[in-house]
Formats: C-alpha cells, structure tokens, sequence
C-alpha cells in the first residue's frame, strides 16, 4: 500500500489500494474498511482471491475446492481462529486430530504424539532413524 493511495480525495474520503488479494491483502482491507472512513479496494492480479490459501476445483462436479497447498493451522493460532469467527465463517473451520502411522517392518505405528513415540516397541532410535536427519534433530 503505497502512501499516495491514501491521500484524501476532494470530496474529503480516503480511498486505499490494496495490491493483492491473499490472506494479508484481504486482511488489511478487512480491517481497513471496518475501521470506517476509507474506502478500500482490492486489486488481484490472478483469477480469484486467496493467493497462495486459495484452492481451485477441477471440476464443477466438485464439493469442495483442492488447496493449491497443503494449509493448517493450530489450534493455538488464536488470532487466525478469531478473525474467522469475525468475518462469519467459523462453522466452516473443522478441527480434526491428524492421525499419523509409520510402516515399520510389516506393521503400522501411530506415531503422533511423543507418548506414542516413546511407545514405540523398536524405541525412539529405531524410529528416529526412518525419519531425515533434519527430522529426527527437530523431534529430539
Ligand atoms: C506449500 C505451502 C504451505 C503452507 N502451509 C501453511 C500452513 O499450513 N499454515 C499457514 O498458516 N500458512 C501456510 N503457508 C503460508 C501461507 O499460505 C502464506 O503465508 C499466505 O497465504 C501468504 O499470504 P499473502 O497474502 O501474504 O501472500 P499471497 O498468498 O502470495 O498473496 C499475494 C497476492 O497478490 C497477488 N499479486 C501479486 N502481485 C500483484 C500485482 N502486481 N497486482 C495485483 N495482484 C498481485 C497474487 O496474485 C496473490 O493473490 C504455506 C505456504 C506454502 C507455499
């Protein structure tokens, strides 16, 4: 947002350009515009809004968008959780509990949380060393 596009204009409103609509730019405007005596516009140089967070379907037949990426968030992410209950979208929010197994010598392990990873019966080492290095550091 360059400092001239909110310059006031003669009849006295401000109006703000945003450049690009991902989860930032829409943010901004969200805020911008809540916050009264602005008008904000939003320009998306793509086909939708979203950005990097946004999905496509690959056909109409389709139910839900694929994401162009995998996306999470956790549910510690209190500021993301908050602003989509603001904008009237929470009950579009599912929590799910990820559920993890590792394949390891002809049978599945889940391994997703350190009690299971303790549980393990070949122990952490065994485990440890299925996983890449950089990995294995993160989870030591
Ligand atoms: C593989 C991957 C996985 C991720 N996983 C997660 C996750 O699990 N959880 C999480 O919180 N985050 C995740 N992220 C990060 C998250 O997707 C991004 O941080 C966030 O979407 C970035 O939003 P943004 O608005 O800053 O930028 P962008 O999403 O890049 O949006 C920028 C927008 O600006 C538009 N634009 C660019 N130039 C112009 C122009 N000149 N004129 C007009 N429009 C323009 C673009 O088309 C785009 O729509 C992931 C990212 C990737 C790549």
């Amino acid at each position: 947002m360059g400092s001239h596009s909110a310059r006031p204009q003669e009849d006295g409103a401000v109006r703000i350009a945003i450049i690009g609509g991902g989860v930032a730019g829409l943010t901004a405007a969200y805020e911008l515009a809540g916050a009264g005596g602005a008008q904000v516009h939003v320009f998306e140089n793509g086909p939708e809004l979203g950005g990097l967070a946004s999905g496509f379907k690959g056909r109409a037949s389709w139910d839900w968008p694929l994401e162009k990426f995998y996306h999470h968030l956790f549910t510690n992410d209190d500021a993301i959780i908050q602003l989509t209950e603001q904008i009237r979208a929470g009950d579009l929010l599912e929590i799910h509990r990820p559920s993890t197994v590792m394949h390891f010598h002809g049978a599945n392990y889940p391994l997703d949380s350190p009690a299971h990873l303790q549980r393990f019966p070949h122990g952490p080492c065994a485990c440890l060393s299925q996983i890449s290095p950089a990995a294995a550091v993160a989870c030591v």
